[in-house]
């Protein structure tokens, strides 16, 4: 029978990808755009012939949308990796993978990136010692992130390691149980990105804005 989505997923179906905000929940079979057990019609999946436009926005919104970001956000970050050297499309998803958020995401201390970005704000995690509560804050090599040692903190940590330990993790990042902490061990690069993205027209669109 069809099931009605979730808005988060209808997110995914609206990009015609998987955005993985449903963290553990996208690699199972239960992720509605692989199983596509969507009712048909009204929310049928775009099939029309898309602009140069809206193809840079519809690649800008992915990325919006996996690191939860607003417009505004978004275009620091675009501006930002302009400055630096090199491509500007890579510069942008390497910052943006960056983000002690996404990292603690990435690491399996939490099981979306929106409750990754909780644990943040509410001061559940340190960066190399001391607390951290910066979604936003770009991590570097070396980087050591710690749950805070509070024992309501170990526990959900613990139990959402325990649903993703099977995930994998990215090589530029390492993860202990004992004791419980993650260490950046170098930049990640283009292919650690993981969603399926075409930056350059996430560049030539913003470029002409
Ligand atoms: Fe839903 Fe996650 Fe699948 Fe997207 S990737 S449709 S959020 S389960």
């Amino acid at each position: 029978m069809a099931r009605k989505l979730g808005p988060l997923c209808r997110l995914c179906r609206r990009e015609g990808i998987k955005l993985f905000l449903k963290g553990t929940r996208c690699d199972t079979a239960k992720c509605s755009v692989s199983r596509r057990d969507y009712p048909p019609g009204q929310h049928a999946w775009r099939r029309r012939k898309i602009s140069d436009y809206g193809l840079g926005l519809r690649e800008k919104q992915k990325v919006k949308r996996f690191y939860g970001l607003m417009e505004q956000q978004f275009r620091l970050y675009f501006k930002e990796a302009q400055r630096l050297k090199a491509n500007t499309g890579e510069n942008l998803l390497i910052l943006l993978e960056r983000r002690l958020d996404n990292v603690v995401a990435r690491l399996g201390f939490a099981l979306s990136h929106r409750e990754a970005r909780q644990l943040v704000s509410h001061g559940h995690m340190t960066v190399n010692g001391k607390k951290v509560n910066i979604p936003s804050y770009l991590v570097s090599p070396g980087d050591v992130i710690t749950p805070a040692s509070k024992e309501k903190t170990q526990k959900t940590v613990r139990e959402n390691l325990e649903l993703t330990k099977d995930l994998g993790l990215p090589s530029w990042l390492e993860r202990s149980t004992e004791p419980l902490q993650g260490r950046v061990l170098a930049l990640p690069n283009r292919d650690d990105v993981p969603i399926p993205v075409q930056e350059q027209l996430i560049v030539e669109f913003c470029s002409k804005g």
